[in-house]
């Protein structure tokens, strides 16, 4: 490939990866195959399988090179000897490339059949790289399948696909697979600075964030996002035109939408979803993006800062470790499940805007009314000692930890002897969201459902009715959903 000053060459070809080294986010694979080619043990054919832009045909073509180049430095391509450069412009007579989309029947695929006869001309291997090679004709594959069992041993094949559930298992069984990642947030993002810092580009590093997230793990789609962007914004790109480019939602944003549904506060989450869709964000996307926003909170509650596993910048972390506090994991996993569905029904929604509205209200009640299984453990808690003037004097908090639910317990009688001896230990762990204090109660009635059910959970076959009227009349459970935010205490019977 010539290039010269004038010529514009597009980023994601003049910055395609050169080695094993420069591949990005894919280690497993590339140090598999430098353990291949270190030990001389290469394989006749092997599969690479993964989403489009991350890489499958560049490293086809570098695994190519490795195997064909005159004088690699230990294990990588040179890049300068003639194999390598005529690898790379594609014009290298040892190495066939075919392109399985357009051609897939046995027609295209008898030129290799018979190319296989031949030895090397000016290398040490004959290397045929099929990319989508899931689109093959079943015919076609059966012509191939011949030459892949038993290759003469100067033959490699290296298929890739986008669907590896559609190759069939002969030829699996007959490649070394390997499943290439969707590229790591930040590892794109670090790779589109260094090509800024080459480029002289100015951007900053929200910019680049945004541009990564919008890329979905792909660095191909990065890497043209961020060519569009420099030809509409010159050198200087802020985090703003690439969110307005992508119609994606800033990272500020985001995170305040999650603070507003883990608080419970439904005036933010409507003012925010409206904001985003009055200036066109693309809403889908503001799905998905909450929803590994939870999925991060869930990972930093129960692995703390690793960030590694996170996915997230120090900023994020930070925001992270200021929400873990705000909700227990129990709820952050309910909403999470929420965002979920959510994810799925957009698809068929007739209004998103709607159905977002509606389940991140949905969420946010998640995050601050007490559970059934809460009010459950609460009476327990109460049945299992708790006096009533202890229980009202409980600190009602907004649910911060104790989300483990035992449905299996087993109801404990309640006593009305105030002398019960059992009535030692207060139920240290009751803690009730909602975030009212015991004396302002009953009064701000926001969260009616969750008391009206109590019922249920008192009137469990094992009790007697004598027993459960007993329980209803117990004063220490009437001082408890007296203590209960928004309880309404009239609908215990
Ligand atoms: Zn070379």
């Amino acid at each position: 490939m010539q290039e010269t000053e004038q010529v514009h060459v597009a980023l994601p070809l003049k910055y395609r990866p050169m080695t094993f080294d420069d591949v990005v986010g894919q280690e497993h694979v590339t140090r598999t195959l430098r353990n291949a080619l270190e030990s001389g043990r290469i394989a006749n054919a092997y599969l690479f399988v993964g989403p489009r832009g991350i890489g499958k045909t560049t490293l086809s073509r570098i695994f190519a090179k490795a195997l064909n180049c005159a004088s690699p430095k230990g294990v990588e391509p040179c890049g300068e000897c003639d194999n390598c450069k005529q690898i790379a412009a594609g014009r290298s007579l040892d190495v066939t490339e075919l392109d399985a989309a357009s051609h897939n029947k046995v027609e295209d695929v008898r030129p290799i059949i018979e190319a296989v006869q031949f030895k090397p001309t000016t290398s040490k291997y004959k290397i045929f790289i099929i990319d989508e090679c899931h689109m093959l004709t079943p015919s076609a594959w059966n012509a191939l399948l011949k030459t892949l069992e038993e290759p003469p041993p100067y033959v490699k094949f290296v298929f890739a696909t986008t669907e590896g559930d559609k190759v069939l298992a002969t030829i699996v069984s007959r490649c070394q697979r390997f499943d290439l990642r969707r590229i790591q947030t930040h590892q794109i993002a670090a790779r589109l600075q260094y090509i800024c810092g080459k480029e002289g580009i100015t951007a900053d590093q929200d910019a680049l964030l945004a541009i990564a997230r919008g890329a979905e793990g792909g660095m191909r789609d990065a890497l043209s996002s961020l060519d569009q962007l420099i030809a509409f914004k010159g050198t200087t790109i802020t985090e703003e035109d690439a969110l307005s480019v992508f119609g994606l939602v800033s990272r500020k944003a985001l995170e305040d939408l999650a603070g507003a549904i883990l608080k419970g506060d439904a005036a933010a989450i409507l003012q925010s979803v409206e904001a985003f869709d009055s200036a066109g964000k693309n809403m889908r996307r503001l799905a998905g993006e909450l929803l590994r926003h939870f999925r991060n909170l869930i990972v930093y509650q129960s692995l703390g800062g690793q960030t590694a596993v996170l996915e997230a910048t120090p900023d994020q972390v930070k925001t992270l470790s200021e929400q873990a506090k705000l909700c227990d994991a129990s709820r952050i996993f309910r909403i999470a499940d929420q965002l979920a569905a959510m994810e799925d029904k957009l698809r068929y929604a007739l209004s998103v805007r709607t159905l977002i509205e509606m389940t991140l209200l949905r969420a946010s009640r998640i995050a601050t009314v007490a559970s059934i299984e809460e009010l459950m453990r609460a009476v327990r808690a109460l049945a299992a000692g708790g006096g009533a003037a202890k229980m009202a004097a409980v600190p009602v908090s907004a649910g911060s930890s104790g989300g483990d639910v035992d449905k299996d317990d087993k109801v404990v009688k309640v006593s009305n002897d105030p002398k019960d001896p059992n009535d030692v230990k207060g139920p240290k762990d009751l803690k009730v969201a909602g975030g009212a204090s015991p004396s302002a109660a009953g009064a701000q009635s926001t969260a009616k459902p969750s008391v009206q059910s109590t019922s249920k959970p008192a009137a469990r076959p094992q009790l007697t009715p004598e027993e459960q009227r007993k329980m209803m009349d117990d004063p220490k459970l009437n001082a408890l959903l007296a203590a209960l935010p928004g309880a309404k205490v009239t609908a215990i019977k």
